[in-house]
């Protein structure tokens, strides 16, 4: 084992380790290159079983770990959602593994507590929430949706769900855009995933009102019972932005509880310009965004925020004598706010995000993603061969070709486009189906990317298109 005397000389290596990784990470194919089992079979032939030193765990690093590793935080990542990490967070890392509380609660280290409520509170500030709502950090949005699902459960029911178990009938609604965590959530929640009822998008990708407010009035007609409608910033296949005012609206007069999942495109709410995205907010219950997605703030850490946090904790709140212990009411005992016991100190990375770059830091950043998005955007529009299919909104817009008049052709060749590009190594992008035609998504938002990779992305797009043009001939 090593011994705190050793820790100056070890971390001293790893520094370098990783040092050198960022520097050098674009050196790297962006998606990770390796066969199924390959992993595996290289794991398996470590034959020691004994202590070995540090030296030779570095270099499993380098001959195991990185070339299974799709680099994520490669600036010419543009696949799926930015899940972008920063110098900033990476150091806060370090000093919570070091520090390695556990914040359940309070008193088991009252900063962690403190210092969440303080930065959530920062935080809803500078997104523009409602003033009143308060929040809590959780691991993932998948969770937080289930949490939000949960309260929803207990208020409808008076607070006997947890007690007697739920009863049938429930009834969950978003679009048909909305991410998998959302049915995901109703079945464990055990409202059953065939009462999800996934409602008609318009051209814009968008939740529409009228038919959400008819299956309401068809599921009160049949007994049924209106539970929870999630409502989406920022679909995950072209970042769709459901419309919040008229939600809202329905969802008050029918009593349900509106749980807003802005996992992804919340973050931009730091920018005064896509307030509009969450006008009817205050009629809201739940809301969460991901600041480890576009926010520079390593996995995990989820902003989950509610309007009545009473109810969230009257939800969660179970408390064994071993754990009666704060000093009841004047302190939050984060345990009572979401699903897990144990917690991470994981304020401290936003936090040292928040202070190190500042907001303004922040919003610049987005704002140059944007404009890089944007810019891209008009290039492969004007590209013979291609064409912008959605967006450019946000850090994001999709395309697809056009070389051939016939639209499955140009589906063929869009994915070979977008295969042959992940296989160059030079990007990694992600598709998804649009109006049941095949589209590469392409998002800019790594911490570090710059016009001269989004250049190489444009660059590299053309070559393997022109590559493809005899497909069509
Ligand atoms: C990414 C995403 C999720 C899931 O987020 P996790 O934190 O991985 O659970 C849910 N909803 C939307 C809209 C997303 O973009």
């Amino acid at each position: 084992m090593l011994s705190k005397g050793d820790f100056p000389d070890s971390a001293a290596k790893i520094l370098e380790w990783i040092d050198h990784y960022l520097k050098n990470i674009e050196s790297f194919p962006v998606k990770s290159r390796v066969k199924p089992g390959e992993i595996t079979n290289a794991l398996e032939h470590i034959k020691s079983t004994g202590k070995v030193d540090l030296d030779e765990v570095i270099q499993e690093l380098n001959d195991i770990v990185l070339p299974g590793i799709t680099h994520w935080q490669h600036p010419n990542f543009h696949a799926y959602f930015p899940a972008n990490s920063s110098i900033e967070s990476v150091l806060a890392e370090f000093v919570t593994a070091a520090l390695g509380a556990q914040c359940m609660m309070w008193q088991t280290s009252p900063v962690a507590a403190e210092m969440e409520e303080f930065v959530l509170n920062w935080l809803k500030r500078e997104l523009g929430l409602p003033e009143a709502w308060e929040g809590v950090i959780q691991d993932t949005a998948s969770t937080a949706t289930l949490t939000a699902l949960l309260t929803a459960r207990e208020v409808k029911t008076g607070f006997s769900s947890n007690m007697e178990g739920v009863s049938p009938g429930m009834r969950v609604y978003g679009s048909k855009e909305t991410h998998s965590s959302i049915e995901k959530a109703v079945g464990i929640a055990g409202i059953g995933r065939k009462n999800f009822v996934a409602i008609e998008v318009d051209d814009q990708q968008a939740l529409v009102p009228d038919v959400l407010e008819s299956c309401i009035k068809e599921d009160l007609a049949d007994g049924l019972i209106p539970l929870c409608v999630v409502a989406t910033i920022g679909t995950t296949g072209t970042l769709g932005v459901d419309p919040l005012a008229e939600i809202s609206e329905i969802c008050q007069k029918y009593k349900v509880w509106l749980h807003v999942d802005a996992a992804y495109a919340g973050t931009a709410l730091i920018l005064e310009e896509y307030r509009w995205m969450i006008k009817g907010m205050d009629r809201a219950d739940s809301f969460v965004f991901n600041p480890h997605k576009w926010m520079f703030t390593n996995f995990d850490c989820s902003a989950y925020y509610v309007k009545n946090a009473e109810y969230l904790v009257r939800t969660f709140d179970i408390s064994p004598e071993y754990l009666k212990t704060s000093p009841l009411g004047q302190v939050k005992d984060y345990k009572d706010w979401g699903i897990p016991l144990g917690r991470r100190f994981r304020a401290l990375k936003l936090w040292f995000v928040l202070r190190l770059m500042g907001v303004e830091g922040i919003r610049l950043k987005l704002r140059n993603h944007i404009e890089m998005a944007k810019s891209m955007a008009e290039k492969v529009s004007a590209q013979q061969g291609l064409e912008v299919v959605s967006g450019p909104f946000l850090n994001f817009f999709a395309f697809r070709s056009n070389l051939s008049e016939d639209d499955s052709t140009n589906d063929v060749v869009t994915e070979a486009l977008m295969e042959r590009l992940n296989a160059s190594g030079v990007v990694f992008l992600s598709h998804t189906k649009l109006n049941g035609r095949f589209i590469v998504r392409m998002v800019i938002g790594q911490t570090y990317v710059n016009q001269a990779h989004v250049d190489r992305a444009f660059d590299a797009i053309v070559k393997e298109l022109n590559a493809l043009k005899p497909m069509v001939r």
